[in-house]
């Protein structure tokens, strides 16, 4: 983004805080769509195909891209699994095939309901009353307008929801996108103050 000037020398020590560092935001993230792009013609470059065996509803093909794991590493975000994978997501996906640590999962108490009062995705409820008021960015292949809507006047906290095309998955543009709002709420934690304009 044209309004961040990157520092001359990014290894510099950040200055001394008064008090405890800020908590990192979280990062929520779905697996089918943004990990895993479903919906793709073909086995896109930088993939892996993946078959996961024990499932109830039979063997799942996946296509995930290692690499992903260590880009997600480096992003400014506490990792948290918002996916229909829940648990697994961590024994089968990012341990196995991204090097990830485990990671927190959302737990679901409903999943794939279509009747929701207001037209939103069947996560998006849970997902703020899950993150109770903390500051998050959400990607998901299945986000709409009307869900980032309700985020914006139902939770609390800062929120930043972005929804990925299942045909592409997570690319560099999101993962941009991603730090340049994490370097936006930094500047804007009291104390902090903006950057001196121009
Ligand atoms: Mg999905």
């Amino acid at each position: 983004m044209d309004d961040v000037d990157r520092a001359a020398d990014s290894d510099a020590a950040p200055p001394a805080a008064s008090s405890d560092p800020p908590e990192r935001p979280l990062l929520l993230l779905d697996v089918d769509g943004p990990l895993n792009p479903y919906a793709a013609g073909a086995q896109p470059p930088g993939y892996g195909e993946y078959v996961v065996t024990g499932m109830p509803a039979g063997p799942l093909r996946l296509w995930l891209r290692p690499a992903h794991g260590e880009r997600l590493l480096s992003l400014p975000y506490r990792l948290v699994w918002a996916t229909t994978w829940m648990h697994e997501a961590n024994t089968v996906i990012g341990d196995r095939v991204l090097g990830l640590p485990p990671l927190p999962v959302i737990e679901w108490p409903t999943m794939f309901t279509t009747d929701d009062p207001d037209g939103l995705y069947w996560k998006t409820r849970h997902v703020a009353a899950w993150a109770a008021g903390r500051t998050f960015a959400w990607v998901d292949d299945e986000i709409t307008a009307a869900d980032a809507e309700w985020i914006a006047e139902h939770h609390a906290g800062e929120a930043l929801l972005r929804q990925i095309n299942p045909a592409r998955g997570l690319v560099e543009e999101d993962f941009e996108a991603l730090e340049a709002w994490a370097r936006e709420l930094d500047r804007g934690r009291p104390g902090t103050g903006p950057d001196t304009p121009g």
